[in-house]
């Protein structure tokens, strides 16, 4: 950490801001957004600033003494627009009184820097780069401003005017920090962050013994939940935002062989992971085993994020824990996730339903051959139906003969796709004939299948004719 980040008061004192220009401008609206006095230093004389409501514009006082030689005393900070002869003077003379002094784009006579910023009202994130690159910096703020709720300023202020009430309270710390978990993270907050302000001023009201709803005199019955998310299928960057929050929110992480470890390091830093699914050459701890392990955290006042491959309402028996919980009495709820059909559809360009061609999807698994001989595969012949498989590796040659059985073209396409989204993504493009030597090329899972004329439109099936038409013409020149 190169700089300190702290933030001003900017009923503090006067700003002392100097130069002209577009980007002079730009600091000062910033300022005054901030609702700081600014004594401003116009370089070229020219004050105007378009577009400015009149309050605004009560606070900048114009200076027009010399701004090398004025006087800085009760100035919290100085603001200069760039070194040259002036802003060497100011920022040195500044430095002597020291008085924190900013020249802009210019470190080496800073002794402060000015960060990008996330505005929400109250809440504020500022990111600086060390000064080295506002443009990492913009992209970091682009991720907060993406992570952030839009009301998340109005809860920290609600909060702001309740805090001293709850303190006398509960003076105890750890347990009012979890009655402001407790506002904030269950439907008080929720509220809040859906503009219904009143309602949750109104729960707030009703509370009766904080300390009871922070869980003082029941301590066996602190509530925990459960959330089950989908995780994607690999790119921690498909994570929705929803997704983000909740594993940010939770005290333990239950996960699937399917989850990447770039996914788990956006939980919680402290929170417990543990593995819940298969590992290579060994089975899983099986269904039941998971859902007693859901229902015990639960009860015993954890939040906890079931994290799931994909979409955990698809293939993933989210159906099944949802319902195990429900009967348990546990307070759960559910994130959707980019289903690996959907992952693997994006990255290699199969647009899976296409005008005319193909007007049907049909999800399917078939893990194991008997699976696939559980298919009725005379629903699925429709040319104009796209067919994504599901654990579909082991059973592709049943796969095969099922569908040519049923009368679906051996000249269909086929593309398998393996580790969608990953860094070692592959596909392999062929016909349903040569389905069971194409699953083979991929060189292991997770891989899904896509079976219908779409995967002709595929980014692999356009770079493969592409590829040999050009052998040809290159044949044709020979
Ligand atoms: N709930 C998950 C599916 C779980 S079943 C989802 O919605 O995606 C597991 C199967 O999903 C794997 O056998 C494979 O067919 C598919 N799969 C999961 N991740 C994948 C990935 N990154 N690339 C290709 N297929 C994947």
């Amino acid at each position: 950490m190169k700089f300190l980040p702290i933030f001003l008061d900017p009923s503090a004192g006067p700003i002392l801001l100097v130069g002209a220009g577009d980007l002079v401008r730009a600091r000062l609206r910033l300022l005054l957004a901030a609702g700081a006095h600014v004594r401003w230093h116009a370089t070229d004389g020219d004050f105007a600033v378009p577009g400015l409501d009149a309050a605004a514009a009560s606070r900048i006082e114009r200076g027009e003494a010399d701004p090398r030689v004025v006087d800085l005393s009760g100035i919290v900070a100085v603001f200069c627009a760039s070194a040259g002869e002036i802003g060497e003077r100011v920022a040195a003379r500044a430095r002597s009184a020291g008085v924190p002094v900013n020249v802009m784009d210019d470190p080496a006579h800073s002794s402060f820097i000015v960060p990008a910023i996330v505005d929400r009202g109250d809440v504020v994130a500022a990111i600086g780069t060390g000064g080295a690159s506002p443009v990492v910096a913009r992209r970091v703020r682009e991720r907060i401003e993406a992570a952030l709720p839009a009301r998340i300023g109005d809860l920290a202020a609600m909060i702001g005017r309740w805090r001293r009430l709850i303190h006398d309270h509960i003076p105890d710390l750890p347990l009012r920090r979890r009655f402001w978990e407790r506002v904030i993270d269950g439907p008080i907050g929720e509220a809040v962050l859906a503009g219904r302000s009143d309602e949750a001023e109104g729960s707030l009201k009703a509370i009766v013994d904080p300390s009871i709803y922070a869980g003082a005199s029941v301590p066996g019955d602190i509530e925990g939940r459960i959330t089950l998310v989908g995780a994607g299928p690999g790119d921690p960057d498909l994570l929705t935002i929803k997704a983000l929050r909740a594993l940010q929110d939770a005290d333990i992480v239950f996960y699937d062989e399917l989850v990447t470890p770039e996914i788990l390091d956006r939980a919680r830093r402290d929170a417990v992971r543990v593995p819940v699914g298969r590992r290579v050459g060994k089975p899983g701890i099986g269904q039941d085993a998971i859902n007693r392990l859901l229902i015990d955290a639960a009860k015993s006042g954890q939040r906890a994020v079931r994290l799931k491959g994909g979409d955990p309402f698809i293939f993933g028996r989210g159906g099944e824990e949802v319902e195990a919980l429900r009967e348990a009495g546990v307070a759960c709820s559910v994130i959707p996730g980019i289903t690996a059909g959907l992952g693997a559809a994006a990255e290699f360009e199969v647009p899976l339903t296409y005008r005319r061609e193909a007007l049907r999807i049909t999800f399917l698994t078939a893990h194991k051959a008997h699976d696939a001989s559980n298919v009725d595969w005379s629903a699925l012949t429709d040319r104009k139906m796209t067919v994504v498989v599901y654990m579909g590796i082991t059973a592709a040659a049943a796969i095969r003969s099922g569908l040519l059985e049923a009368g679906r073209s051996p000249e269909t396409p086929v593309g398998v796709f393996a580790r969608a989204t990953r860094p070692d993504a592959k596909s392999v493009i062929g016909i349903l004939d040569h389905l069971p030597a194409l699953v083979r090329d991929v060189e292991g899972g997770p891989a899904i299948l896509v079976i219908g004329d779409v995967v002709s439109h595929s980014a692999p099936w356009r770079n493969a004719s592409q590829n040999s038409s050009l052998q040809t013409f290159q044949m044709a020149a020979e």
